[in-house]
């Protein structure tokens, strides 16, 4: 047993197996300490791992009579300094992962029940295995969580057709901060019984609820799904060809990731081995997926058509289509290459934002343009899920500037900037990854005042102490200002 009488509680409603503490068991302890990017090392008090809801809900009443902060974890893939705690030593890291079964499917209502700290990719293989789809997916699929998901409101590659994880989830069981449990797990359609909960929780970042179960919407598998890889000029070009393949394919089109050059020339550089599909196009790349219920045939062959179409009207330079379902994957492998070559390529400082589709060519003229004139040959790296409007656009020092002198210097500076632009294009400062500590002051200066304000009332309301992720989206002290 330990010292310290809470500790202790704890180490009772569980087992010692599942309360770590420093310093015995410190090495182990690190990982959930530190965020995926490596920015902060924090210093909890204890991490533990529930196996049941009951168990999670004995630790939320243990941390109400003693006044201990919860830092809610999941696969800790979160990139806006979320789930990992702060460095007083104080606040506890409930991670959900042992809570990890996929509970049961529902073949006929098109739902799976899973609990909270259930993996992404194991809910995808678990639907999979009854001929059914889930179609979240992003790159952190096999480690990120359901719960996770939930609470960051995550987007991923399959939004155009399907929404983000809010679209993708009929009901939530959580242990709330006054210690109840809070059952909405419906598998409803429809449900107008009063104020959205479970639409409150998703996307609260942990700071309202912890979510322990969820129920989630599957898909039929699709029949048949293509991927072409197309070469065009610039980004007005790649806009263009948005709304080109959405006319030609309607809700077939279930991917359009935008890629500018330098993007691809770090890969090409960082990750030699993955061969291009378009070595010598030199101007913009855009991935197209498509899926349809239908034969792959038909599908091949319209998309065939559209790539054609594209060529002889000089709107695509070049093009090719993926013939296998690995040579599909090997071009999502590319895309998906794009953080890690440009981490390799150094330090850099990054935005995850989303515009109007209609506001985003006017939007990156004027932004390059801006930061040129900050800082003369500054290099931005540009890709994202473009059908979504949501951009990954990351400034990286210019040749010859230490990352490490570039961010030290410029970063504030660069975020000022951009996130300015992005208001005056009437865009989102997070448009898939959240607030978390990160963006938090941001929240403030971009958020609507009266928006913020009844963020803040509800968040005492349901949370009177600030025990649940505090500094979180809301900064403590200013929980009621
Ligand atoms: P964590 O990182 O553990 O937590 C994230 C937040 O949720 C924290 O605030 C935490 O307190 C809270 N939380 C966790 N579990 C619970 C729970 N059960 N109840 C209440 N609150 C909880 N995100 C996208 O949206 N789209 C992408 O395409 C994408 N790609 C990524 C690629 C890579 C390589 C990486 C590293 C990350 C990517 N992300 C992406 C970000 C991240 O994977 C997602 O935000 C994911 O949803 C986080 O899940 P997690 O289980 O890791 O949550």
């Amino acid at each position: 047993m330990s010292e310290n009488p809470f500790l202790s509680a704890l180490i009772s409603v569980l087992s010692p197996q599942q309360v770590w503490t420093h310093p015995s068991h410190a090495d182990r302890m690190q990982p959930y300490e530190q965020d995926w990017r490596k920015r902060e090392h924090g210093k909890a008090l204890a991490v533990v791992f529930p196996n049941t809801t009951t168990q999670l809900q004995a630790i939320v009443r243990l941390c109400i009579d003693s006044g201990v902060s919860i830092v809610p974890q999941g696969g800790n893939t979160g990139l806006v300094l979320g789930s990992t705690p702060n460095t007083t030593g104080q606040q506890l890291v409930v991670s959900t992962q042992r809570m990890n079964r996929v509970l049961s499917i529902d073949a006929d209502n098109m739902t799976l029940t899973a609990e909270s700290g259930c993996v992404l990719a194991h809910v995808q293989q678990a639907a999979r295995d009854q001929g059914l789809w889930f179609p979240l997916s992003m790159a952190s699929e096999g480690s990120c969580t359901i719960g996770g998901n939930l609470a960051t409101n995550a987007g991923g590659t399959q939004v155009l057709q399907f929404g983000t994880a809010r679209q993708l989830c009929l009901g939530i069981e959580a242990v709330m901060p006054d210690g109840s449990v809070m059952n909405v797990l419906r598998g409803l359609r429809k449900d107008n019984t009063g104020f959205d909960m479970r639409d409150l929780l998703i996307g609260s970042e942990g700071t309202l609820g912890i979510i322990t179960k969820a129920v989630l919407k599957l898909w039929p598998q699709p029949k048949a799904q293509v991927a072409a890889w197309l070469g065009v000029e610039d980004f007005d070009d790649a806009c263009q060809l948005l709304r080109l393949a959405r006319e030609h394919m309607g809700a077939r089109l279930t991917g359009f990731e935008v890629m500018n050059p330098l993007a691809i020339a770090l890969v090409q550089q960082h990750v030699p081995d993955l061969k291009q599909p378009l070595p010598q196009h030199t101007g913009w790349h855009v991935l197209l997926e498509l899926t349809d219920s239908q034969s792959l045939e038909n599908l091949s062959a319209d998309t065939q058509a559209l790539i054609q179409s594209c060529l002889d009207s000089h709107l695509i330079q070049d093009g090719v289509q993926a013939q296998s379902f690995q040579q599909t994957q090997q071009l999502w492998h590319i895309r998906e290459s794009i953080p890690l070559a440009q981490a390799t390529e150094g330090l850099n400082i990054k935005h995850d934002i989303s515009l109007p589709i209609s506001q985003m060519s006017s939007f990156v003229q004027s932004v390059e343009s801006d930061l040129q004139k900050l800082i003369p040959n500054v290099r931005t790296v540009n890709f994202g899920h473009l059908g979504d409007g949501n951009l990954h656009f990351n400034v990286q020092a210019p040749i010859g500037v230490a990352p490490a002198v570039f961010l030290n210097q410029y970063e504030d500076a660069v975020h000022e900037l951009v996130f300015a632009c992005v208001e005056k294009h009437s865009g989102s400062i997070s448009a898939e990854h959240g607030i978390g500590r990160l963006k938090q002051q941001r929240l403030r200066q971009h958020q609507d005042p009266s928006a913020l304000h009844q963020m803040r009332l509800i968040k005492h309301a349901l949370d009177p102490h600030g025990l649940f992720n505090p500094g979180v989206i809301l900064s403590s002290p200013d929980t009621m200002e």
